[in-house]
């Protein structure tokens, strides 16, 4: 009895020793997430580096770092952001492009490029209804997808092709850092994905960053790529945006280098809606500029400025939001030249009803195209400069609105004939440009738009001999070839863009 109470005793004993050695469920998984469980992803102990383990402080901003030494353009990013974001098929917010040298400095590397995430974003500064939103703390530009209302003008601004329409949407949308996966320590799809680390997560000096982007030194102290404020060769200067991105890399990058397909550039979207549009608002500006207050010149015009501000509506992907477009106003140029607009048929009907002289409605209707020019100057595309786009929309007005003008009898033909040749030979001295960045606008306009070059010469000469004898005839024939220019200057504008953009 006493031997079976001492085993008994013993086990007890045992089972209490044991017990102790346990340790709580909260020990057991910090023990087992400190070794590494096999449910983790193999390559999380490496991500871990790529990622900063503390939020950025005031005057810093999170950015891409990649490493090019390390980049194989095996395009593991590419589909991990498609993924991970769930991205529609026909959509990208990751690109891996390639960088070739010249005959003189051989030279090739892959590049993975997303959105820079600049300290000065123009996709923000020029969105009319403020969709896009900086992050205070992280920097992160992040696009407010409810608030979008699809009109595009981002796409134009960013001069590294990274905002992309989504059709199905309606709206534009773009990388945001994957700012959610980031706040709770973990890296980013594209981060995260590639096997060998290429991409990473740093966080920045925003001042250093300016300083960077508006240097004109041709190297720095560090293997970082800044040649004269380019985030890489080929690219629009720095000094623009401002872009966070750093590319680092042990081997001199050649300044020759460019895209492989910098020869071959892509001709852009046509934009119609907005083809119509420019036209349709400056010909009546035009009409207005000549009308004389003839009752039926102004109505004629107002017609002509509601039909052009009409059609832009058929440019918008959410056109029933667009009555927010006022919020922009204090930047945007887009803003500004859409609440112009907005006076500009009711000024006209005024005329037409005899309480003010057609000539402020001109005014009116001037200040309107004024903002159309600043629309295309503030994107900086090369073939969409002030003296390129002032020439163009204002031109349009007197070509149009004279020839109109001259139907009624209220202008000499023969000055319409000046005003047009004055125009093609502006157009025709575009090619005589010589400038660097002209280059890939030249290889379009005397390539892939050759024959809608010619053909908008031969319809503007025509129209303007027809107007000697003919006006109503010369008249559609130059809107014909107005129109025409226009195609013109948005499929030839050729954008900036990032190499590994099409
Ligand atoms: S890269 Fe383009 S989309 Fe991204 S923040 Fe800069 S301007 Fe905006
Ligand atoms: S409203 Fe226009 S500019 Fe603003 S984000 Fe949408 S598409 Fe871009």
């Amino acid at each position: 009895m006493v031997a079976e109470l001492e085993h008994r005793t013993s086990l007890v004993d045992k089972l209490l020793a044991e017990q102790a050695q346990l340790g709580t469920a909260v020990e057991q998984f910090s023990d087992w997430h400190d070794r590494g469980s096999h449910d983790e992803p193999l390559q999380a102990r490496h991500y871990r580096s790529l990622i900063p383990m503390v939020r950025p402080k005031a005057g810093e901003q999170y950015a891409f770092e990649v490493n090019l030494d390390q980049c194989t353009g095996c395009k593991a990013c590419v589909a991990a952001c498609h993924s991970l974001n769930g991205l529609d098929d026909d959509e990208s917010w990751r690109d891996v492009g390639l960088l070739v040298g010249d005959v003189y400095i051989p030279y090739q590397q892959t590049v993975t490029t997303a959105c820079h995430h600049c300290v000065e974003p123009a996709c923000s500064n020029g969105c009319p209804v403020l969709a896009y939103a900086k992050d205070e703390e992280t920097g992160i530009v992040r696009h407010l997808d409810d608030q979008c209302i699809g009109c595009s003008y981002c796409i134009l601004k960013c001069p590294y092709d990274v905002p992309k329409f989504n059709k199905k949407r309606g709206i534009v949308r773009k990388c945001d850092m994957c700012h959610q996966r980031l706040a709770v320590g973990e890296a980013p799809a594209c981060v995260q994905s590639c096997p060998n680390g290429a991409i990473a997560i740093r966080i920045v000096n925003v001042s250093e960053t300016v300083a960077a982007a508006t240097s004109d030194a041709s190297t720095t102290p560090t293997s970082t790529y800044s040649s004269g404020g380019h985030l890489l060769p080929d690219t629009v200067s720095s000094g623009y945006t401002r872009p966070s991105t750093r590319y680092i890399s042990s081997k001199p990058v050649p300044d020759t280098a460019m895209a492989v397909n910098a020869a071959t550039p892509p001709v852009e979207h046509t934009h119609g809606p907005l083809v119509i549009m420019l036209v349709l608002t400056q010909f009546a500006a035009g009409t207005f500029l000549f009308a004389q207050s003839n009752a039926l010149v102004t109505w004629i015009g107002t017609a002509i400025a509601s039909l052009g501000i009409g059609a832009s509506i058929a440019h918008l992907g959410q056109p029933l939001k667009a009555w927010r477009c006022f919020l922009g106003l204090r930047r945007s140029w887009l803003s500004r030249e859409i609440v112009a607009f907005g006076g500009f048929p009711p000024a006209g009907a005024a005329a037409a009803l005899g309480f003010i002289p057609s000539w402020w409605v001109a005014v009116i209707g001037y200040v309107c195209v004024f903002c159309s020019v600043m629309v295309y100057v503030d994107t900086r595309r090369p073939f969409w400069q002030m003296s390129q786009t002032l020439p163009k929309f204002f031109g349009t007005g007197l070509v149009l609105g004279g020839a109109l003008g001259a139907c009624f009898g209220l202008v000499a033909p023969g000055l319409v004939l000046a005003f047009t040749v004055v125009k093609l030979v502006l157009e025709l001295l575009y090619l005589s440009r010589d400038e660097e960045q002209h280059t890939r606008t030249k290889r379009l306009l005397l390539g892939p738009l050759k024959v809608w070059h010619f053909s908008r010469f031969a319809l503007g000469m025509t129209g303007a001999a027809l107007m000697l004898h003919a006006p109503v005839a010369g008249l559609l024939v130059l809107l014909a070839g107005e129109i025409l220019e226009r195609v013109i200057f948005f499929r030839g504008g050729a954008a900036w863009r990032m190499p590994g953009h099409a």
